[in-house]
Formats: C-alpha cells, sequence, structure tokens
C-alpha cells in the first residue's frame, strides 16, 4: 500500500493530521497525492519534498486509482464521494475522520488502543471503511477505558465542555473575532458593571460576528451540538452510547447519555463523568484500572494546584497524553464515581486514530 490519498488536509483535523505525520515521519515510504475541493490547481502543503498541485477531489478516476484514501473534509464530501468510488469498483481504504459512515454495517470505528482486536478482525474479514470516531467518544474512552475493561460500568452520564475548534477552522476564527469585539470595549475607568453592559450589548447585537455559532460563544455558551433527534437528544449526546457500543463490540450495552455544551475553549474538549458502577470497587482500584488501561492516560491528583496545572484545556493543547482528575466517590453512593478529564479533540479525537489506522493498514 504505497498511494495515498489525502483530502481535508488543511481544515482543523487535516493540519493536525500533517502536522503528526510529518513529525512521525509517517510520509517515508509512501506516494502522497493531495487533494481539495476549492483549490485544486494551487500549491498543495510541503512535506518536505516541495509542494506539488492540488488535485480536483472530486475527480473520481484520479481517485479511484489510489490504495487509499485519508479525508478530513466533512460528511458531506463523504456523502457525495465515497459511493461513487465503490459504485466504480474501487477497493481500496477509505479512512475518515467524519461520521457520515460510522454506523454503516460494513465500517468499523477505529481507536486502536481501546479496539485493537476488533480492527484486527475487522482487516481480517476484508472490511475497507475505517472510520475515526466522534471526538468527545475518543476522549471518554481513552481516559476511562480501564473501568469498562474490568466491566465495572453499568452506566455513565456524560456532560461535555467543548472546545470552538471541534467545530471547524472558520469556527475557531470566529470566536477569536469575537473575542477581540469584546476586548476592544474595555476602556479605562470604566465599572466592572458598565463593562458588563456594554460588552452584554455587543453580544447581542447584529453586528457581533455569529455567522458560524449563530450567537455569542465569547462570554458566553452554547447548549447544543450537531442537529436534533426525535427523542431530544442532540446528535452529538447520540453518539455518545451508539458509538461507544461500536467500538468496544461488546456483549451488553451500556447506557450512556448527558448534555454536549460548546464553550469558548480554542481547542480540546473537556466532559465531567457520573458513572454508576456496578460494585463498590475501592478507589485505588479504580485508579490502577484508569492508569493501566493505555500509556497516554494521566491521573491527576484530586487537588486545586494540579487541576489548574494539568486539567485544563490549555494544560493539554497539543499534547498527546488525556488527563483524568477530580476523580473521586460521590456522596450521593459508594457505586457513583465521578471525574473530569481532557484532552486535544484534534489529536486523540480525531487525527491520531487516523494516521494510526494508516500505518496498521501499511503494515508498520
Ligand atoms: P474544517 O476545519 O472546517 O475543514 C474542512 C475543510 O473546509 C477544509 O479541508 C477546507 O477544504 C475547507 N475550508 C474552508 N475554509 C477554510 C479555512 N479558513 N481554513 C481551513 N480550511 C477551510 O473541518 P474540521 O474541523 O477539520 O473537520 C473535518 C471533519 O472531521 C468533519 O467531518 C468533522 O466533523 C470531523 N471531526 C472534526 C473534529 C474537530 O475537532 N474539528 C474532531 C473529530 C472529527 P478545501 O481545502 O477543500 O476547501
Amino acid at each position: 500500500m504505497k498511494n495515498i490519498g489525502f483530502i481535508g488536509w488543511r481544515g482543523m483535523v487535516g493540519s493536525v493530521l500533517m502536522d503528526r505525520m510529518q513529525a512521525e515521519n509517517d510520509f517515508s515510504g509512501l506516494s502522497p497525492v493531495f487533494f481539495s475541493t476549492s483549490q485544486a490547481g494551487q500549491a498543495g502543503p510541503d512535506i518536505g519534498v516541495g509542494p506539488q498541485p492540488l488535485q480536483d477531489a472530486f475527480d473520481i478516476a484520479i481517485l479511484a486509482g489510489l490504495d487509499a484514501i485519508v479525508t478530513c473534509q466533512g460528511g458531506d464530501y463523504t456523502r457525495v464521494v465515497h459511493p461513487q468510488l465503490r459504485a466504480a469498483g474501487w477497493e481500496g481504504y477509505w479512512i475518515d475522520a467524519a461520521s457520515s459512515l460510522r454506523m454503516e454495517e460494513d465500517s468499523l470505528i477505529i481507536l486502536d488502543p481501546v479496539n485493537r482486536a476488533v480492527i484486527d478482525r475487522g482487516i481480517e474479514n476484508g472490511v475497507k471503511d475505517f472510520i475515526g470516531a466522534n471526538c468527545t467518544v475518543s476522549l471518554m474512552l481513552m481516559g476511562v477505558h480501564g473501568l469498562f475493561n474490568n466491566n465495572w460500568v453499568e452506566w455513565i452520564s456524560s456532560m461535555t465542555y467543548q472546545s470552538a475548534s471541534g467545530a471547524g477552522a472558520e469556527n475557531m476564527i470566529e470566536l477569536i473575532q469575537q473575542m477581540g469585539v469584546l476586548g476592544r470595549s474595555c476602556t479605562p475607568g470604566q465599572s466592572a458593571l458598565e463593562l458588563e453592559q456594554v460588552v452584554s450589548g455587543k453580544m447581542r447585537g447584529t453586528e457581533f460576528p455569529q455567522e458560524q455559532f449563530g450567537t455569542a460563544l465569547a462570554g458566553s455558551l452554547i447548549p447544543w451540538i450537531d442537529r436534533c433527534m426525535d427523542n431530544g437528544q442532540t446528535r452529538e449526546e447520540w453518539k455518545g452510547e451508539n458509538e461507544t457500543h461500536k467500538i468496544l463490540q461488546g456483549e451488553r450495552f451500556i447506557p450512556i447519555d448527558g448534555q454536549c455544551v460548546r464553550v469558548g475553549a480554542m481547542r480540546c474538549h473537556s466532559q465531567a463523568l457520573t458513572i454508576k458502577l456496578n460494585a463498590d470497587v475501592p478507589l485505588a482500584d479504580i485508579e490502577a484500572a484508569i492508569t493501566g488501561a493505555n500509556e497516554w492516560v494521566q491521573l491527576v491528583p484530586n487537588e486545586k494546584a494540579a487541576t489548574l496545572a494539568q486539567l485544563t484545556p490549555i494544560s493539554v493543547s497539543g499534547q498527546l497524553h488525556i488527563s483524568v482528575g477530580r476523580l473521586r466517590k460521590m456522596t450521593i453512593g459508594p457505586e457513583y464515581l465521578t471525574c473530569f478529564t481532557v484532552g486535544d479533540q484534534l489529536l486523540w479525537g480525531a487525527a491520531e486514530p487516523l494516521r494510526r489506522m494508516l500505518l496498521i493498514l501499511a503494515g508498520r
């Protein structure tokens, strides 16, 4: 497997993927071809051999000549191009960050530190579509799958605090524009209440930049991510339970539900978990299970100084480790556990499982 197409390489996920692949020398031995949906013919990324011109990401004939395609372009692109390629008889590997194919019967959701056995079985059985999980689902599992491994989890409620970059490059730029408008509202000598009134007026005003988010995120938050489902959940909330089940492919269906909230963090998603255990497992055993599950999980002591230093979006931004802290039994009862976890959604929540899947398929 050598000829690999990359689509969506200049978006948030794609640019982090390019950085990681260069940092790990993943391009060595591969012949990458870069595509664009909007900039065909212009210069592509320079991965050390000079930029090549970008190919048209809708050109089925060129795509069909590739051994594998890695796309971070988004679900609309996948919905248009994937069926055309398969209909044209293409049998290459499709590795995708978007959600469109995640729940298809013949696809697998990939998170190899958690479900490598499922992936290996899938490759053996001829699976060709390998799809990255929703970012909060990946980060939740990377943080606490030690509890799943021990079959201790009865159910989970997850309350998320998701960053602007989770919505893509344009949204991230808009958050900074919103912050800029608010920052420029501050004049010397204003009282805090006067400042709040000026700022709130700007946030409610028609001039406030909100084309992407539809409302103010800077100085506020948005308790809605993705579209509405029939049962009142948002699709982001629906993914928690359904994607976890597909990743783990366990015998037991573990209920997972909660609320997903967009906050004004730039990068990295956080979540507060309430976990109903099926036994009064000692906290020391829980800590050992969490830290022993994979090499990236990092337990943060339940103390203020450690929390401020290690359990915030900025403390994990650009880092591969997943922090799990505020871990304690709840006062509700000894089988109720709470913790707070934060990780870089552009790394383990998006780019990292894709590049690792490519390497698995390339036999590296
Ligand atoms: P994105 O930043 O919006 O990029 C997607 C595409 O938008 C780019 O490839 C580019 O395509 C185009 N684009 C338009 N304006 C741009 C700009 N100013 N800067 C860069 N690109 C621009 O989307 P994304 O967040 O990377 O998400 C891609 C897919 O991954 C989505 O399906 C998303 O749901 C999924 N995902 C995202 C995250 C996350 O944290 N962001 C996590 C997990 C999964 P052209 O070059 O072809 O114009």
